[in-house]
């Protein structure tokens, strides 16, 4: 059972003595990284982050393009940059920015704040990138940017933007940025976020604003600032024609432009899109290429295409974002409770059996590996048939409560004595014995893809690997939200252990949860964003970098605007003058109560690990 690590672990994990380890220098396993980062008492749910992967995506990039260029002899550059939409978080930025140095790795921003912060972080010569729409305040910044000697592409979305930069560029005295024009494409990208390219996007210029933009720009002596052309025809590309499509489409305008006198054009930009492999099943696989054909498509064409109008090669950036980050982080929560954990024999009542009970008790005794399937099955009709006795009157509480025992207890032993058998067949009744894993996280915090577009993010216990994992596993969260559930799937099926929590402890992790999770996660029930730590492999084992404590109540509370002092006077006056507590109990009451504000909500009581 490797829950499919040879699809989407991206080489990144073995499996070893039952663990999940990490296949770098010590290799640790993960599962110590959670009892030694819980044993210092932050319990609930851990984002672990991983540097390293981190540097691996990057160096992919630059390897393979590097690769590519050699290859075609391609003359000109490469060069990325990291979109800051993707995760904004000052543990993943600011490593990427060190990271990135020896590249001279740049950020993309795309709004006020994300270019504040670029230009607050960013290595000094390395690139910036501005997409998105932009007013007159942003087109400052991107002035102040380039006073203050960076290298920034202010890539304009509309005419307006232009013509907003060109006001700027006669009141301010100092340097003027690139400018970047972001063009209209006809071909569009593929899959749930496929809305950013087409002729109908929310973006970039059509053709006939591309010869206007060229007009005005010469008009207003800042030609020789216009250096980029980009385009982003969505995200997770799962197929490589539509990149190829856009490329023509791009490479064409760019030879076109050109001609029409910008002579200072120099470079393409790709935008984003690189696709990463999210599936665990061999079935469905979320992306059908590989970065080696990416970057070779890429190089080729825009040299076949360079050759053919007789220009110079353009220099090339990308803008991959879920390419890079992705991988980075893993999400690591405990399991609170096995549904079935309720139902063991000591909650069987001894009373008199209605026929249908004492069918089920035989069941139960006689159950062996030759008659468990259709043992089980019966078990279910009978379920079945009890439960409307039980609507219609004829059998009582204890009665129903026997038989949802002796259902489980039924399912179990049936479960663990059907395990050897064809995993068709065990595949066959999953869905009507799966068991329900209580997990101490919010789908809606961690896995908000998985919530709005039902995004499938690998899943897997962290040991016990070496044991065959039996039961079919649906996944709840812990907010009070029915869409906090990760069914099981036949089709995705997930198995989990059998784990009898009050012996041991279970933790699932959730993997490639780098990329645009953490930023878009919601307060739903205001759960907030897990306490996160960066962990550094060294060779001896791994290094607890910096570890910060998921957001406190009482922070919560300040984000929605809410009087945190307001709250805790209205909680200790209305404890103060309650008449039910002993007033010798109060004081004590008022620290449990602001204990509880200054701390996460995530259950973490001894039961609730
Ligand atoms: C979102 C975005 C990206 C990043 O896309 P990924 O699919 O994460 O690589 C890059 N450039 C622009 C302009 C974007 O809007």
């Amino acid at each position: 059972m490797n829950y499919g690590i040879d699809i989407w672990g991206n080489d990144n994990y073995i499996i070893e003595n039952g663990q999940l380890k990490l296949k770098e220098l010590s290799q640790p396993a993960l599962i110590d990284m959670v009892k030694d980062i819980r044993a210092k008492g932050h319990t609930g749910p851990l984002l672990f982050r991983f540097p390293h992967l981190i540097e691996k995506q990057i160096n992919f990039v630059y390897d393979y393009f590097d690769r590519a260029i050699k290859e075609f002899e391609y003359k000109g550059k490469f060069q990325a940059l990291y979109p800051l939409k993707v995760n904004q978080f000052p543990n993943f930025v600011k490593n990427i920015v060190q990271l990135g140095k020896k590249y001279n790795y740049g950020l993309e921003a795309g709004s006020k704040a994300e270019l504040l912060l670029a230009m607050a972080y960013n290595n000094p010569t390395a690139p910036i990138t501005v997409n998105g729409f932009k007013d007159k305040e942003m087109i400052s910044l991107g002035f102040i940017a380039s006073e203050m000697g960076y290298n920034i592409t202010l890539t304009i979305e509309g005419l307006n933007e232009l013509e907003s930069i060109i006001e700027t560029s006669k009141k301010r005295f100092g340097c003027v940025p690139n400018i970047g024009l972001r063009v209209r494409l006809h071909s569009a990208g593929v899959g749930a976020w496929a809305k950013s390219g087409g002729i109908n996007s929310k973006f970039g210029l059509t053709s006939t604003e591309l010869i206007s933009a060229v007009k005005l720009l010469e008009e207003n002596s800042l030609i020789q600032n216009f250096s980029m052309i980009h385009f982003h025809i969505g995200s997770q590309i799962t197929e490589i024609p539509p990149v190829k499509k856009a490329l023509r489409e791009a490479g064409n305008i760019y030879a076109e432009l050109k001609k029409l006198g910008a002579t200072n054009l120099n470079s393409i930009n790709l935008g984003g899109g690189l696709a990463i492999e999210y599936s665990q099943y061999e079935n469905t696989l979320f992306r059908n290429y590989t970065l080696s054909e990416y970057t070779n498509d890429v190089v080729y064409l825009l040299k076949e295409i360079a050759l053919k109008k007789k220009v110079p090669e353009p220099d090339i950036f990308i803008e991959s974002g879920r390419y890079i980050a992705a991988h980075h982080a893993v999400l690591i929560a405990p399991v609170l409770e096995l549904f079935s954990g309720e139902y063991n024999q000591t909650k069987l009542i001894e009373k008199e059996n209605p026929p249908l009970i004492q069918e089920l008790y035989d069941l139960y005794s006689t159950i062996d590996k030759n008659n468990a399937l259709e043992f089980l099955h019966d078990s279910i009709d009978h379920m079945e048939s009890l439960l409307t006795l039980f609507d219609l009157g004829y059998i009582d509480l204890q009665d129903r409560s026997n038989t949802e025992v002796l259902v489980n207890l039924i399912i179990k032993k049936a479960v663990i004595l059907l395990k050897d058998k064809h995993y068709k067949e065990l595949l066959s009744i999953q869905k009507s014995v799966q068991e329900r894993y209580l997990v101490n996280f919010s789908i809606f915090q961690s896995l908000p893809d998985f919530w709005g577009l039902k995004q499938h993010f690998p899943v897997m216990p962290l040991d016990r690997l070496d044991e065959k994992a039996t039961r079919s596993a649906s996944i709840w969260d812990i907010t009070c939200d029915s869409d906090g559930e990760i069914g099981f799937n036949p089709k995705k099926p997930l198995f989990l252990h059998d784990v009898d929590l009050s012996k041991d402890d279970y933790f699932l992790g959730f993997f490639l949860v780098g990329a645009y999770q953490e930023v878009l996660g919601m307060k739903h029930n205001l759960f907030t964003h897990p306490t996160e730590v960066t962990i550094e492999i060294t060779k001896t084992g791994y290094e607890i970098k910096n570890i910060t404590e998921a957001q406190s109540v009482s922070d919560i509370f300040e984000d929605l605007d809410y009087d945190i002092i307001e709250i805790k006077n209205n909680l200790n006056t209305k404890i103060k003058n309650s008449k039910l507590i002993n007033n010798n109990t109060k004081s004590h009451i008022l620290h449990e109560v602001d204990m509880l504000l200054k701390d996460n909500g995530y259950l973490k009581n001894e039961e609730y690990r």
